[in-house]
């Protein structure tokens, strides 16, 4: 059973990567494409354009993958509650789960995950993936050379290619063969038809968790995804490691050279929930962290600090906390609307900004105001809000950042606009930067002091994570970027200057 629902799809030629998702797999649980629905359905935040699960029962794959939320396609979870959901016919005790991010507001069905194929000795094999590949249309080429017509544009398929193509026989094999040719960012999650196999790429830049429920294995991005559906929490998935999990038990490999770890720190900033545990750290007090270093850098006097929802929320509170600030909740979200941030054109973005959030104008009146977000990308969200917040009548709105500036684009998975649409690159001082959004006083969060909240004496490329939208600093190579002629550390250049 393969079903998809109607919607846009793009002509064959598009040839762009977007893989910013999530992924979730049970192993020896009954129901588990039920337990994997509700598992998506806590990662949610990941991805809300596609999502589909894959269910493996006495021989047979079954799958389901189609556009729009997991509540939506896959009902409550459970087929006991609503018949006539997939999950009735995704039957079995092993499945693994994806769901979607939407970058540009057009959608190809073709990308929706997991993708799956036929091998020969092994049967059918299904993936998952989040990351992006960052070699991913050099294999592409060589491919297309040799023959090879490709489905989709995702580089998902890249690596189910690779897989097929191995002269290797097991399956784990032909994994591994896959993996030392593919460079990039990858949390894989595979299911065979006797095995579940999760792996993460040796730099870890994505999280990855592995988890039980009683003699079951659960994999999920995040550890949101283990505590929906009452599973404990393992360990991390680590980096370079593949975890094999079948009838005999789960087994860990570290089949490709180590190599230095570099964590994706806007996890902590933005992208992870902040109820996760990720990468071995708590989202929730990283955040709460950031808004207290962005009190100690700058000092500014106000009458209430309040948070832009939801992401600024915890690091409002630490920053509230150290200068004692009142703290209110003077900006309310409507949860109805989906995220500003992926709609196709300024005009629809600024409309989303005003239909997802409203502010208070009895708590704001007459107020002086310290707005706290996580991150400025172009710069929509803030102009608005800061609008909004005068129009409430604040005398005076200080916009403080739990992060650096926003710099360089992310190869790695995380969808970022160009270098040229991001607005600190747009001036040539902070203080235009200022001036653009309309505020009394702007300041975003050293790179040092990010490190400080993620419990580093300051900032090091030794110290395990990727920050290259901060930076400009790609330590893993972009081979396909490099191809195209783009200057991969031209982002450097911004950060020494540090304007
Ligand atoms: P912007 O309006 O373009 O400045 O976007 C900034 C807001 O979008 C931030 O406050 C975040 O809440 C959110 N955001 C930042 N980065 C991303 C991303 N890569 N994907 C989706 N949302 C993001």
């Amino acid at each position: 059973m393969s079903t998809l629902t109607s919607g846009t799809t793009l002509p064959f030629d598009d040839d762009h990567f977007h893989e910013e998702c999530a992924v979730f797999g049970v192993w020896g649980a009954e129901g588990a494409a039920g337990l994997t629905a509700l598992g998506l359905h806590a990662l949610q935040h990941r991805g809300q354009e596609a999502c589909g699960i894959v269910a493996f029962d006495s021989g047979h794959f079954n799958v389901h993958r189609a556009l729009g939320l997991v509540g939506d396609v896959f009902g409550k979870g459970s087929a006991d509650s609503d018949s006539n959901s997939p999950i009735a016919r995704l039957t079995g005790r092993a499945a693994i789960g994806h769901t979607r991010y939407a970058t540009s507001g057009r959608t190809m069905i073709r990308n929706i995950q997991p993708l799956w194929t036929d091998l020969d000795e092994s049967g059918g094999f299904a993936l998952a993936h989040n990351g992006n590949l960052t070699n991913a249309r050099q294999i592409k080429q060589e491919l297309r050379a040799e023959g090879r017509r490709f489905q989709s544009t995702t580089d998902t398929e890249v690596i189910l290619d690779l897989v097929a193509r191995s002269n290797e026989r097991q399956l784990v094999k032909r994994l591994v063969s896959a993996m030392k040719r593919i460079v990039g960012a990858y949390s894989l999650v595979a299911l065979s038809k006797k095995k579940l196999i999760a792996a993460r790429d040796p730099a870890g830049v994505r999280p990855l968790v592995l988890g039980r429920l009683e003699e079951a294995w659960v994999v999920s991005s995040e550890t949101c995804g283990l505590d929906i559906i009452g599973a404990d929490f393992v360990r991390d998935v680590k980096p370079g490691e593949m975890i094999v999990i079948d009838e005999n038990g789960m087994e860990s490999h570290f089949p490709l050279a180590e190599e230095p770890s570099h964590f994706c720190i806007f996890e902590y900033v933005y992208f992870s929930r902040p109820d996760s545990k990720v990468n071995g750290k708590d989202v929730y007090s990283i955040r709460r962290n950031i808004g207290r270093e962005l009190a100690r850098e700058e000092v500014v006097s106000a009458d209430m600090v309040v948070p832009v929802p939801d992401s600024g929320t915890p690091s409002a509170l630490g920053y509230a906390e150290v200068l004692d600030i009142p703290f209110e909740l003077a900006i309310t979200r409507n949860h109805y609307v989906g995220r500003s941030f992926i709609e196709p054109d300024q005009q629809h973005r600024d409309l989303a900004v005003l239909r997802k959030l409203n502010a208070n104008r009895g708590l704001l009146r007459g107020k002086r105001v310290v707005l706290v977000d996580d991150s400025i990308v172009r710069g929509t969200t803030s102009k608005r809000i800061v609008e909004m917040v005068r129009d409430a009548g604040a005398t005076e709105v200080h916009l403080r950042i739990a992060s650096p500036p926003t710099i360089s684009p992310c190869f790695y998975g995380v969808d970022t606009p160009s270098r040229s649409e991001l607005i600190y690159n747009q001036f040539e001082s902070l203080d235009q930067v200022r001036n653009a959004i309309k505020v009394d006083s702007l300041a975003y969060l050293s790179i040092d002091g990010l490190y400080r909240a993620v419990g580093e004496a300051r900032r090091s490329m030794d110290a395990g994570y990727c920050d290259a939208c901060f930076s400009g600093d790609y330590a893993i190579p972009l081979l396909d970027e490099n191809d195209k002629g783009v200057e991969a550390d031209q982002g450097s250049l911004f950060h020494e200057g540090q304007r």
